[in-house]
């Protein structure tokens, strides 16, 4: 099986969701699902098409109660296009033929290499006819703007009439997520369709953002001899009548153009639209740049390893990664929305996935990162209002967030085991601001962008700082500072089984990365010009007293222990233990165990049960030496074996139930030199690929997990870390991988190869005018000018 392909070689409605979500084609501007073209959204088939940053909140009543929630809108199907044989015959239908055994054979293909997703049928009809359909679709990362689908239908032993319909189908709600169906979802209002020469144009508007969103298609085909444009009150099909000849394909080729009033550079979206259709090149014009543009991005994209299968797969990601955020999404003030551009779970909102996702890009696609960080900075305002509307000072970032950066965590879910609507306390996982601030650190460390820092980076990591040193209550009799009522990122504990009142006190992965976040506090302003410094210091007030009190906060934020470990918060040694091996036999997949117990009228919230990694999260963010140093000066002596303990204390207490749980454990393992890191690894891998997380991937693939492996095969198998101004290199590849090769950008190269197996390192630092890089391993170190190589026994 090749690198570059992901393959069906049969029709199986059943997995067609899947399917979909994994051969959606996007350009970080737009992206449309691998859907059928001649499909609906049935319950098998979801065409769905997803602009960047096209939001919409509608109301809904909801288990009596009325909330309100903002989703990225599903925005009209330019896709859909069916045919029948003479002016009489039934409209092709996928699932109708494959009923009838109609279909003689089924194969789609997206080819990741070029951006290219092929269907080919061939099917039969009552009267023996045969008839092969090649469809080729694109979305064009050359024109981020613009998407096309070529049609050939072959008439292998007939010859006569035949009719292709193209719709632009406005009639679209978000409808894609069962869970979410009691909910108010016809986003956009149709406020025009009009046709120009050959090409359709369907203006709307989504209800309540007023974003304006235009798609024009442009249908054009040699065979052509007559079209009839028929209209539908919210859409338009051009019906085309063409002569086919047998053994003759017939091609009929639909361009789309898409345009929001969100755009730069246009007057009105809906003239812009019409416009690009018009002037667009044909299928195979606009393939050559699309494929060119591939090319740029694959290049740039170099991660190389001997395991076939693992290297498809890795391909797959960085796709779907590329697909969602690339430079076309760069000037949109967009995040990186859980989900990706490809279904609509989580309603298309922008978490703490962010921290799997950026270090990947910051090596590679460094002015990607920086936009995403971007987003954030543009809504600190939001942020400032949050922590001030809550009597503190600084900024608190939205756990979930969307078109301007308020909370968007919905304040009900739906458990489906039990039918039963429950209050959501997610939004506490203030945890969030922790991972921008972090982020901004490392975006520094790996790119040396410091006019970045200097400009927006710090003064978002001193105020989110500054929220959490706020949030830090001083406890006199243990003289401590306490973080109370929060959640960490293990989302099924919400409350303690005998409060009230929701949240958790002292979660100790954000107690310890508060008191990380507030070190680099303290020296990112060493690290301005004096000037900006001093700015800064004036702008937000940030006196010597408080940066005193951050580092005093810093020195006695509180951990907890229980049984020689780390506890993930205070409390949870009293915890009961779980019936882990009764749970196992009696459900099988125990992932969702907060459902299980909730179902069982019990609550996860009793037990020693994570869904996801939550003190361990600290081994993952900071390298042994980070992590020891802060908790040293927390007064906590690590010693030798703190960390092992307590890695092997929460690894069989964690259940999974998130996709990032097994990226997390893979990496862990891995460092420890623990050989389960494989298993993990490959479990990450094969999350979506083999949709096992609870069968959501239809719904949307899981971006942060995708970008995750990619990322643990960079920084963690070759062992890339950023210490300050040095590239620090401790490869670790598992014995399944025995050479390991990664092209990387850093601080001003573009072009650092780097090679290793388990007996060498080669670093390679291809001719620039850029400065010599310094580089470490296992305590030895160089200086390597551009043109220069490095290569150390392992
Ligand atoms: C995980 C979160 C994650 C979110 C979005 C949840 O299931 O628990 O950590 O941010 O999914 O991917």
């Amino acid at each position: 099986m090749s690198r570059w392909l992901l393959s069906y070689d049969s029709y199986d409605p059943a997995a067609e969701g899947v399917k979909e979500a994994l051969c959606t084609l996007g350009n970080g501007y737009f992206a449309t699902r691998g859907a059928a073209p001649e499909s609906v959204a049935d319950g098998v088939h979801y065409p769905g098409t997803y602009v960047a940053g096209v939001y919409n909140r509608l109301t809904s009543q909801v288990a009596g109660r009325t909330v309100d929630n903002e989703d990225l809108v599903n925005t009209p199907d330019w896709t859909a296009l069916t045919f029948r044989i003479g002016p009489e015959g039934p409209w092709f239908d996928l699932d109708a033929a494959h009923r009838a055994g109609h279909l003689l054979s089924y194969r789609q293909e997206l080819d990741m290499r070029r951006g290219v997703l092929t269907r080919i049928v061939r099917l039969t009809d009552p009267a023996g006819r045969c008839t092969q359909i090649t469809q080729r679709r694109l979305v064009s990362m050359d024109q981020p703007h613009l998407a096309a689908m070529e049609t050939a239908v072959l008439p292998e032993n007939w010859s006569g009439p035949l009719q292709v319909r193209c719709r632009l189908d406005g009639r679209v709600r978000n409808t894609g997520v069962a869970r979410y169906r009691g909910f108010s979802n016809r986003h956009l209002e149709v406020d025009e369709i009009c046709e120009h020469g050959d090409v359709l144009c369907l203006r709307t508007t989504t209800v309540t953002s007023r974003i304006g969103v235009a798609t024009a298609v442009r249908v054009r085909s040699a065979a052509e001899t007559g079209r009839r444009l028929l209209r539908e009150p919210q859409a338009a099909t051009w019906e085309l009548s063409l002569d086919a000849v047998q053994g003759t394909p017939v091609t009929v080729e639909k361009v789309a153009a898409i345009a929001t009033s969100r755009d730069h550079a246009i007057e009105e979206c809906a003239i812009a639209a019409r416009r690009w259709a018009e002037r667009a090149g044909s299928f195979d014009e606009l393939l050559e740049r699309h494929v060119l543009a591939w090319d740029r991005l694959w290049r740039r994209c170099q991660i190389r390893v001997d395991h076939d299968d693992t290297q498809r797969i890795l391909n797959l990601h960085m796709f779907h990664l590329l697909q969602t955020v690339s430079e076309h999404s760069v000037d949109l003030d967009v995040g990186v929305p859980a989900r990706g551009l490809h279904g609509e779970a989580y309603r298309g909102h922008v978490f703490w996935d962010e921290l799997f996702i950026l270090p990947f890009l910051a090596m590679r696609f460094p002015e990607i990162a920086r936009a995403l960080l971007m987003y954030r900075w543009r809504r600190l305002p939001e942020a400032r209002w949050a922590a001030r509307r809550a009597g503190l000072r600084g900024a608190c970032y939205p756990w979930q967030s969307g078109s301007d950066g308020t909370e968007q965590t919905q304040r009900l879910h739906l458990n489906p085991r039990s039918g039963r609507w429950l209050p959501d306390h997610t939004h506490l996982q203030r945890h969030v601001g922790l991972a921008i601030a972090y982020n901004v650190w490392r975006f520094h460390e790996a790119t040396g962008d410091t006019e970045f820092l200097a400009e927006y980076g710090a003064e978002m990591l001193l105020e989110i700082a500054r929220y959490f040193a706020d949030l830090a209550v001083y406890n006199r009799v243990e003289d401590r500072y306490e973080i109370r009522g929060v959640m960490g990122p293990d989302e099924y504990h919400d409350a303690y089984p005998d409060r009230d009142e929701p949240g958790l006190d002292n979660n100790a992965y954000t107690n310890v990365m508060t008191a990380w976040v507030l070190r680099r506090a303290l020296e990112v302003l060493a690290l301005l010009p004096p000037e900006r410094e001093a700015e800064l210091r004036e702008d937000l007030m940030l006196t010597r007293g408080e940066l005193e009190h951050f580092e005093e906060v810093a020195r006695k934020l509180k951990v907890p222990f229980h049984d020689g470990v780390i506890s993930q918060f205070e409390g949870y040694g009293e915890l009961e233990e779980l019936d882990w091996e009764g749970y196992r036999a009696r459900y099988g997949d125990i992932r969702r165990l907060d459902r299980i117990l909730e179902a069982e009228g019990d609550t996860v919230n009793r037990y020693k049960a994570s869904k996801q990694p939550d003190v361990l999260m600290l081994c993952y963010l900071l390298s042994p030496g980070e992590l020891g140093s802060v908790l040293t000066g927390l007064g906590v002596d690590p010693g030798p074996d703190l960390i092992p303990r307590t890695i092997r204390y929460y690894l069989p207490r964690t259940c999974d139930g998130s996709s990032l749980s097994a990226v997390v454990h893979a990496w862990i393992l891995a460092r420890t030199g623990d050989a389960d890191s494989w298993r993990f690894f490959q479990e990450a891998l094969h999350s979506d690929i083999a949709d096992i997380q609870g069968g959501t991937t239809a719904e949307g693939i899981h971006l942060g997990a995708m970008a995750g492996t990619v990322d643990l095969v960079q920084r963690c198998y070759a062992g890339i870390s950023t210490c300050g101004d040095t590239l620090c290199i401790d490869p670790r590849p598992p014995k399944e991988i025995t050479a390991l090769r990664l092209g990387l950008r850093y601080r001003g190269h573009w072009g650092i190869d780097l090679a290793c197996d388990h007996e060498r390192l080669r670093v390679r630092v291809r001719p620039s005018a850029a400065s010599p890089i310094r580089v470490a391993h296992a305590g030895r170190s160089a200086v390597i000018d551009p043109g220069g190589c490095w290569e150390v026994p392992l």
